[in-house]
């Protein structure tokens, strides 16, 4: 066979629409939660895909899921239906609260959908300009024209106006704020249980609660956007099963394939029917190769063994990281929810978690941030705590640089 052409980082800016500013390294394979670079360095992933890699990289889970169904069937289309995702629908199905589901390839579309399908509910209602939607300050719902406008970060929307309009933003957490502007024009409210991109903030169980009385009281949708939050990454199958407050749609993706790309929008019978043959649609959504993996990832993850090994290495993460800010005061708060974590860097460091997640990488370990203030962690589900311990004594290093 004829060696693959060579390939180097800055081909990156040679040939790529520079959207992304990746790092100075190209990985090359990964096997759990370490991965290796072109020249053989290897990193802890901490980063998992951002927050995609479930199972970490190549398990036989999903490496078995996906190539069985390779020598099957890839793609049929949807003049016909297949077999994985009629099982992934099943098992999405009884093990939440949804009778329905949509698919699709991403997060960005799963909430296109949701959204779509509350303007086609309000205007099925009949009560006049019923299309208002509200959603929040510095939330995040994918980069489509309609999630940009939703989400809550006027620095993804502002350069594409016109911008889909009816759209109401006020503070996350502030329940008296959404009591203002929810009213009977408003379809749907749309929020993350935890607000991941906009610095992992999770939401107050009384404020979830107080927007389902609204949405009930006005009858709006409730959106859960659990496409980070969502297939265990907080040690409950899905978020919402933490707080007692079931939505009338929720989104996934992220976590649900693994690292292969897949999203599905879930509602129940009384508001699936509004979209009706032809409403909504797309080509590769449900696509057997996804629904596949899917599937795969989705059982082994949805076990007592992996949700409650989730809530334990979140514990062993916190005392990790809290020994690690004793000693160098970095961090004015550590806080998320399972393997959804974020360190607020104390005012004194404002700015500087990209710093330390170029740092952590050439220490050899994986990061994210979560805004300019927050370095963020969402490692595989099922990470080792060796694993965990050497990433946490790279990010030692990378933090001893910033304190001196
Ligand atoms: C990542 C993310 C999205 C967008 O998902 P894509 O697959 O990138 O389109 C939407 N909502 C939340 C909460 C996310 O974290």
């Amino acid at each position: 066979m004829e060696q693959p052409i060579s390939v180097t980082r800055s081909n990156f800016n040679d040939w790529m629409v520079p959207v992304f500013a990746p790092a100075n390294f190209i990985p090359v394979r990964g096997e759990g939660s370490r991965i290796w670079d072109q020249e053989n360095k290897e990193y802890i992933d901490f980063a998992g895909g951002i927050a995609v890699n479930a199972l970490g990289h190549a398990h036989p889970v999903a490496v078995n899921a996906l190539t069985e169904q390779a020598t099957k069937l890839w793609h049929v289309g949807n003049g016909y239906t297949n077999e994985p995702v009629l099982r992934l629908a099943k098992q999405l199905t009884e093990n939440t609260f949804a009778d329905k589901v949509f698919f699709c390839n991403s997060g960005a579309e799963a909430n296109e959908a949701a959204l779509k399908l509350a303007r086609k509910v309000g205007l099925d209602s009949g009560v006049a300009g019923k299309s208002g939607i509200v959603a929040f300050n510095n939330a995040f719902h994918g980069r489509t024209l309609f999630t940009v406008s939703a989400g809550g970060q006027p620095k993804y929307s502002q350069d594409f106006a016109p911008l889909p309009n009816g759209i109401n933003h006020v503070a996350f957490n502030d329940l008296e704020a959404a009591k203002a502007v929810i009213n009977e024009q408003t379809c749907a409210v749309i929020v993350e249980p935890i607000q991941g991109e906009g610095g992992v903030i999770p939401a107050d169980i009384e404020f979830l609660k107080g927007l389902r009385a609204l949405c009930d009281e006005f009858g709006a949708l409730l959106i859960f956007d659990e496409v980070q939050t969502g297939v265990g990454r907080t040690g409950a199958l899905y978020a919402y099963m933490n707080s007692g407050v079931i939505p009338d749609v929720l989104t996934t993706a992220k976590a649900l394939g693994g690292g292969f790309p897949v999203g599905a929008m879930l509602t129940t019978d009384k508001f699936a029917p509004h979209f009706s043959v032809g409403t909504h649609g797309t080509t590769y959504g449900g696509n057997p190769l996804a629904s596949a993996v899917a599937g795969a990832v989705f059982e082994f993850i949805n076990t007592p063994e992996v949700l409650e090994g989730v809530k334990h290495r979140y514990q062993y993460f916190l005392d990790a990281l809290n020994a690690l800010n004793a000693e160098y005061q970095i961090f004015e708060e550590i806080r998320g929810q399972g393997l959804l974590i974020g360190c607020e860097l104390k005012a004194e460091y404002a700015g500087k978690a990209k710093d330390i997640t170029t740092w952590a990488g050439e220490e050899g370990l994986l990061a994210l941030i979560a805004g300019p203030n927050v370095v963020r962690f969402t490692p595989s589900l099922i990470i080792p705590e060796q694993d965990i311990d050497e990433g946490i004594a790279r990010l030692k290093r990378a933090l001893a640089k910033l304190a001196k």
